[in-house]
């Protein structure tokens, strides 16, 4: 384009060798004044001449040379090498062959990262194959070479690979400034004495050694700066990565293992799985016990963000289906008339109200200081507690336990006067006590499954403790242990209600008494009670979407559903 200063002066008055350089009106840098022995300038500054383009041809001598000859059938083998490959791909940016390197070397590198890659892409399609359309989908990742190649957008970033190496080359670079320490443990660099203690040194080699820890461990990236690790960090960190590695795969192994030996559903199986994520749990270990209610696993305690769980926890996870629900079924259908009447997603509703009820009354047991195992977390369906026993193995119930005649009495004693501290302390009826829910265990009882404990004001609390009290003195009786009161005046020791007549007649005075005493019929009504609450939500709930089809309300539930179906669950 025409400057305005050329634009303004006659083409005629332009003479090439005298013209003064032409200066634009902005009164910038002149133009380039152009003539053959000027040389060009530009406003940024002087154009260098051109530097020839080739070197000059070679003499017949030089062509005819050996070396040369031997140069080019070199560059010929290699690239005859990689066209066998049949790849594209130059390697050489990630795979750097020293000089001083033989071609094999090199073509092995080439040929094990094809290797690596075939296998590696060998195991996804297996894993692809195995998990189908299953909304959980097992990982094969722990298989592959080089898990991060399958990443989602590895195609798409294939110099992943370089990025790592130049954060090793960095590190590199910096070693080789450092002096090499000879065996002697010292050596003069410059005009100081530098020894293998030397923090400066150390501090890197430590640094460069953490980018050697096995894959999937983050150590960040440190090429990017003179990172250096004292001794100390450096084993810190070596010691939690070894662990972090041999816990996932133990956690998974020993899941996976215990969880399809159960034959857990695919929620619980998250849930759990959740928790191992968490660090809740650190480990899930063997199944304790497998009731028809809900199974018991024994688990090594985590953190969570109150501070640690108990080393040993017990994990209790009631069984989701109401036909595995044999025994409760009868407090219900007795209670409230709950049989064949509730739908699918209620009954999951009342096993998880079952499972918090659990909890609460175990925290109102642990409150009154009543030996018994600790409630820890809550989730859905799932109980944590501590867990009652050594090595893995629970206390052994009282109805298996060895006791010596004076430890069966010492051992009646302490369930009296654990009833009778849950009664009027707890305000709880067990409602299950027997020598199976009671536990043997450093030289006392420890009460348990408390999941059907009701309060007193429950309007079949009386018959239940009657129930209880029949059970222990039957228990304690077939020991041999003298002096045992009647079940009814156990009951009575208990609650403080005294009822006259014979003991055949307990029953029927039970029950007079708690249809005509005030107390029960308020308990009736006593929205408190948790399951009476579940009744009337329920058919609240059925009144409402009568005829219609139910659509789970349950936030959560959905949540967890979607879950699933993303198979986030990496299972
Ligand atoms: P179920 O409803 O199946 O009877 P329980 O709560 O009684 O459930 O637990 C079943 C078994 O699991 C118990 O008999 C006991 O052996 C074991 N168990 C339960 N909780 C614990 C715990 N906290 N510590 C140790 N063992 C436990
Ligand atoms: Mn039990």
């Amino acid at each position: 384009m025409a400057s305005s200063a050329e634009v303004v002066q006659p083409a005629s008055e332009l003479q090439p060798a005298a013209a003064p350089p032409l200066t634009p009106a902005w009164g910038g840098a002149g133009m380039a004044p152009v003539g053959p022995s000027l040389t060009p300038v530009s406003p940024w500054g002087r154009v260098s001449p051109a530097a020839p383009q080739s070197a000059p041809p070679k003499s017949f001598h030089e062509l005819m040379s050996e070396d040369l000859a031997k140069d080019l059938q070199q560059k010929e083998t290699q690239a005859y090498h990689l066209s066998l490959l049949n790849e594209e791909e130059d390697y050489s940016d990630f795979i750097k062959p020293q000089e001083e390197v033989a071609n094999d070397l090199y073509l092995a590198q080439v040929l094990q990262y094809e290797y690596d890659r075939e296998y590696d892409e060998q195991v996804n399609r297996e894993e692809k194959l195995f998990n189908g359309n299953s909304k959980v989908s097992v990982s094969f990742n722990k298989f592959k070479i080089c898990p991060s190649w399958y990443g989602p957008d590895s195609d798409d970033e294939p110099r992943e690979i370089d990025d790592e190496n130049r954060a090793i080359d960095s590190f590199e670079a910096r070693e080789r400034e450092d002096p090499v320490i000879p065996a002697c443990g010292y050596i003069k660099h410059g005009d100081k004495m530098v020894t293998k203690h030397d923090l400066a040194i150390s501090g890197r080699k430590n640094a460069a050694r953490i980018m050697n820890l096995p894959p999937g461990i983050n150590t960040g990236d440190g090429g990017g700066f003179d990172m250096k690790l004292s001794n100390k960090v450096y084993n810190k960190l070596c010691r939690s990565a070894m662990s972090d590695l041999r816990r996932k795969n133990r956690v998974h192994d020993k899941v996976e293992k215990a969880t399809s030996e159960m034959a857990l559903d695919p929620k619980t199986r998250l849930l759990i799985f959740k928790m191992l994520n968490n660090a809740v749990l650190e480990a899930l270990n063997g199944i304790v016990s497998s009731g028809k209610e809900a199974v018991v696993f024994h688990a090594q305690g985590g953190e969570m963000d109150d501070g640690p769980l108990p080393e040993d926890c017990a994990v209790k996870v009631f069984k989701t289906t109401l036909t595995d629900f044999k025994t409760r079924e009868r407090y219900i259908r007795e209670d409230y008339r709950f049989k064949d009447r509730i739908s699918k997603s209620n009954s999951q509703k009342l096993i998880r109200l079952w499972a918090e009820k659990e909890y609460h009354n175990l925290r109102r047991l642990h409150r009154a200081g009543i030996p018994s195992p600790k409630p820890v977390l809550i989730k859905k369906h799932i109980l944590v507690m501590s867990f009652i026993g050594a090595d893995h193995m629970p206390a052994p119930k009282l109805k298996e336990a060895r006791l010596s005649k004076a430890e069966l009495c010492v051992a009646y004693e302490q369930v009296v006067e654990t009833m009778v501290k849950m009664f009027h302390g707890c305000h709880l009826v067990h409602a299950d006590l027997s020598e199976y829910n009671i536990l043997w265990f450093e030289e006392k009882c420890w009460f348990i499954d408390l999941g059907q404990a009701v309060e007193p004001t429950h309007p079949h609390a009386l018959h239940f403790l009657h129930r209880d009290c029949t059970n222990i003195i039957r228990f304690f009786q077939s020991k041999g242990v003298p002096e045992l009161p009647s079940p009814l005046k156990l009951f009575e020791q208990v609650s403080g209600i005294s009822l006259p007549g014979p003991e055949d007649a307990a029953h029927r005075m039970i029950e007079e008494y708690e249809t005509h005493q005030e107390l029960w019929r308020e308990g009736m009504n006593n929205l408190s009670d948790q399951f009476e609450f579940l009744w009337q939500e329920i058919q609240a709930e059925e009144r409402q979407c009568k005829g219609l089809k139910k659509e789970d309300d349950d936030d959560e539930e959905e949540e967890l559903e979607e879950e699933l179906l993303k198979g986030t669950g990496g299972i």
